[in-house]
């Protein structure tokens, strides 16, 4: 038995550390996990803040397409209406729900359970500011052999004058009252996603990104033609757009932008961009070395320059998803504990991560875009595939899709994949395993298509176009 008061103490309760607590004690280590925001916030931004509440504003979103596109198909739908209150309440019940999964996984696994802010006091000391059983502020400490950060990360926005005016991700799920005039700030996930869900539940949406193009770092055949088709189904997106001040006024926010325009809007949401949650957490006090950001820096074992602790996740500010955080978080139980019995030790990879962007159509990709494959390999095949669904054939609307392929000319391989239509997600995520495996298209055009479906176009194209 070592002299600690745990094997593992980790540190946030959100997708990276409640998978390491879990699979930890699984695997037979004592481990210890303190969230902030207690037990009934357990699941971090994921849950409570990102992926699943977003997600199921985006399916809430849709309906509004799909009350349009009935009547084509001989529906008579009636008058629609839409209740912003029962969305919210409906959503706050699962997230609820899912808050008490994750604490049974965790009492189930044998994981000790602590409310309050973590923060490292010594080189495996831990201090928990807690309330004491009056009420009172007070704290406990804890020691331990190896210690995880997983804090995740929070929302980042800049100084400017009407600052103290907007909101984040963190508050837009619970708005009151539905904003029907509103105004977001940025280009990525965050803003491209939400601008498609307000905009699918009725808002008028205006968005202004700084840039040429939203969602930079994404193919840019895909950026192009995800905006133009958010556009033509209502956002109002303005490029290269900032804005100046924002002041309250009677008639609600007045948003003064860069080019002298004035928006007016109920709610302006800053997606600007997260910074990692390492305020206050002690890394100075125990030298752990941070980068520019505050990002906790770690080598390959995710461990820091104090080789005990470590740190997964949005906290180190690398890849922002999920899935990755779960993917770390497992690569530090085989560190710590060995692998499973029977398999090979975890690996994280960090190329052909598949993602999608929940807009509205959804984007998804995996693997290099054309001008980074083009930049590695030099020489490379693009095939592009664009029309319109087989659905929208009766529905009505005009939405297209377009399904992408870029290949080392080389070798053949399949080095990226990427579309913009229904449900990308969920199709470029097997073709992330094609992909993974070294896939090239001479397997592609060997592979038999589903018809009729979206995603056979990606098996069926057989004419470059560059
Ligand atoms: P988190 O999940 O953020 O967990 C960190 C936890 O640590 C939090 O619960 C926090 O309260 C706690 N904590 C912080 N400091 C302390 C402390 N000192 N002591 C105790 N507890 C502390 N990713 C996807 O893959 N797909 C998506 O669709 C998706 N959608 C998103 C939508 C939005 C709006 C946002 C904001 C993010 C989204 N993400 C999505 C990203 C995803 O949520 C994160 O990458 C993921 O949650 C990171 O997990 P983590 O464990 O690093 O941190
Ligand atoms: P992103 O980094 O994706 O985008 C931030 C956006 O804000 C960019 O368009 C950026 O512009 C812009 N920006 C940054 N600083 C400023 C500024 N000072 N003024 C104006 N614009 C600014 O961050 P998000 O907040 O959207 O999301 C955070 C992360 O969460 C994502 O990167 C992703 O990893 C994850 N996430 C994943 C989702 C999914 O998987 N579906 C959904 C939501 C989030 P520029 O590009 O010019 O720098």
């Amino acid at each position: 038995m070592s002299a600690f008061d745990f094997d593992l103490f980790v540190i946030g309760g959100g997708s990276g550390g409640v998978r390491a607590a879990r699979m930890a004690a699984q695997r037979g280590l004592r481990v210890a996990l303190a969230e902030v925001l207690g037990t009934d916030g357990l699941g971090g931004t994921c849950v409570n803040v990102g992926c699943i509440p977003k997600k199921l504003y985006s399916y809430a979103a849709h309906y509004s397409e799909a009350f349009e596109e009935a009547r084509g198909f001989g529906w008579q739908v009636g008058e629609t209406t839409f209740d912003w209150a029962t969305l919210k309440a409906n959503r706050a019940k699962e997230i609820a729900r899912l808050n008490g999964v994750y604490a049974n996984l965790l009492r189930g696994a044998g994981v000790t359970q602590l409310d309050g802010f973590a923060r490292l006091v010594g080189d495996h000391e831990i201090e928990l500011a807690t309330l004491n059983a009056d009420g009172s502020p007070g704290h406990r400490r804890f020691s331990a052999a190896n210690i995880l950060i997983a804090t995740g990360g929070t929302p980042h926005v800049p100084h400017f004058s009407g600052r103290e005016h907007v909101i984040t991700s963190n508050e837009v799920f619970d708005l009151d009252p539905f904003p029907k005039r509103l105004l977001i700030v940025g280009g990525g996930y965050i803003a491209c996603e939400f601008a498609s869900i307000f905009n699918g539940l009725g808002a008028n949406v205006t968005q202004l990104y700084r840039g040429e193009q939203v969602l930079r770092g994404f193919d840019d055949e895909i950026r192009h033609f995800a905006a133009a088709e958010m556009v033509k189904a209502g956002v109002d997106l303005r490029l290269n757009a900032g804005v100046v001040d924002i002041r309250k006024t009677g008639q609600g926010l007045r948003v003064e932008c860069e080019d002298g325009n004035t928006v007016m809007a109920d709610a302006v949401l800053y997606a600007t961009g997260r910074v990692p949650n390492t305020r206050d957490l002690g890394l100075e006090r125990v030298g752990v070395a941070t980068g520019a950001r505050g990002e906790v820096i770690v080598n390959a074992q995710y461990q820091t320059n104090v080789p005990h602790i470590r740190a997964v996740g949005d906290v180190t500010n690398r890849v922002q998803l999920t899935p990755v955080a779960l993917g770390e978080a497992m690569v530090v139980v085989d560190a710590l504990c060995g692998p499973a019995p029977g398999k090979a030790p975890r690996d994280m990879a960090y190329d052909f991560i598949p993602t999608a962007v929940f807009t509205h159509p959804s984007i998804g990709t995996v693997g290099l875009t054309e001008a980074q494959a083009r930049e590695r390999f030099g020489d490379v095949t693009v095939f592009r595939s664009e029309f319109k669904a087989l659905k929208h054939t009766l529905s009505g609307r005009s939405e297209r899709t377009l399904m992408k392929l870029v290949v080392d000319t080389k070798t053949d391989r399949v080095v990226g994949l990427h579309m913009v239509g229904a449900e990308a997600g969920e199709i470029v995520q097997g073709f992330a395993v094609a992909l993974k495996a070294g896939a090239t298209k001479a397997v592609f055009d060997n592979t038999i298509g589903i018809h009729p479906t979206a995603a056979e176009e990606f098996v069926t194209m057989r004419e470059p176009v560059r």
